[in-house]
């Protein structure tokens, strides 16, 4: 056993498909690899979106697939006691403030500024309220809080596989929610908070999550906490040449046909074919991961 500990962390708003297979076994293979554990955490902090029953289908079909979490699985549904604590401190120490803004008056804001914004790309927030809110009248509505970009930056970093990378927040994002209006924490805030409380060294998952990692460093800065190391995994193209996700109708993986699913994933990871029994698929994988890492060293 070694100090390696590396999660899945899905979100249960769909089953497992074969784009998040993919994101599973590369952690596996990589925690395996590496002595170490492999941990599962269900990323259900946004109750609208997310339902118990997909969880639990999720972790039959990981189950289904020989991938079992060391550890009993965290649902982040149940912490929401720690990411207001993170927040309270990052809010003492300046680093998060309220934020007023309606949807509307952000997309007017963004509309009048003329860099365009690419599609699927989250708004960058204009500061409206960085410096107070503006007005008494909005006292009692209620406020999103957002952290602050505007130190710090830019954020740089080495992706295990994608190489060196870098991203200003403050002016690719804009200073991003950490709890939204409704009182749901963000995605940003949860995974940093539970990335350290778990204790994990190494992230992998699907290169469509990339684009956060600027700004969890810049997190995990402000609250001093620890920076894993990072791998990104290739994405599974659709027939549209868009990334399978639940939002454009993934097919659910067949847990039936766990080996086949499981072939089909090493394939996008470049890992050769495998037959035989689940474990023994598992096991000879795990030595070509190994292979790999030592040759990268
Ligand atoms: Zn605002």
């Amino acid at each position: 056993m070694t100090g390696y500990r590396g999660r899945f962390a899905p979100s249960p708003t769909g089953p497992l498909h074969a784009g998040s297979l993919v994101a599973a076994l590369a952690s596996w293979l990589d925690a395996r690899a590496h002595e170490g554990q492999w941990l599962v955490r269900i990323e259900d902090v946004d109750q609208q979106r997310c339902s118990p029953e997909l969880a639990h289908i999720i972790l039959q079909q990981l189950s289904a697939c020989g991938l079992q979490s060391d550890l009993p699985p965290l649902w982040q549904s149940r912490r929401g006691d720690l990411y207001q604590q993170a927040l309270d401190q990052l809010v003492a120490r300046h680093l998060a403030y309220p934020c007023a803004c309606t949807r509307r008056e952000l997309e007017a804001a963004q509309s009048d500024t003329a860099t365009p914004r690419p599609r699927n790309a989250e708004l960058v927030y204009p500061g409206t309220c960085r410096n107070g809110l503006k007005d008494g009248a909005r006292r009692n509505q209620a406020l999103a809080w957002r952290a602050r970009t505007d130190a710090g930056h830019p954020i740089e970093w080495s992706d295990r596989r994608l190489g060196a990378q870098a991203q200003d927040v403050e002016h690719e994002v804009g200073d991003f929610v950490l709890q939204r209006a409704d009182g749901c924490y963000s995605y940003q805030l949860a995974v940093v908070v539970d990335d350290a409380a778990q204790g994990i060294t190494d992230v992998v998952r699907g290169e469509d999550l990339s684009n956060n990692t600027a700004r969890q460093i810049l997190l995990q800065r402000q609250l001093a906490l620890p920076t894993p190391r990072y791998l990104h995994t290739p994405l599974v193209l659709g027939a549209n040449q868009e990334k399978l996700s639940k939002q454009n109708g993934a097919l659910s993986i067949d847990s039936t046909q766990a080996l086949a699913a499981l072939n089909q994933a090493a394939l996008v990871l470049g890992l050769p074919p495998r037959e035989g029994s689940l474990s023994q698929a598992l096991s000879a994988w795990v030595g070509d991961w190994n292979t790999r890492l030592k040759s990268v060293i």
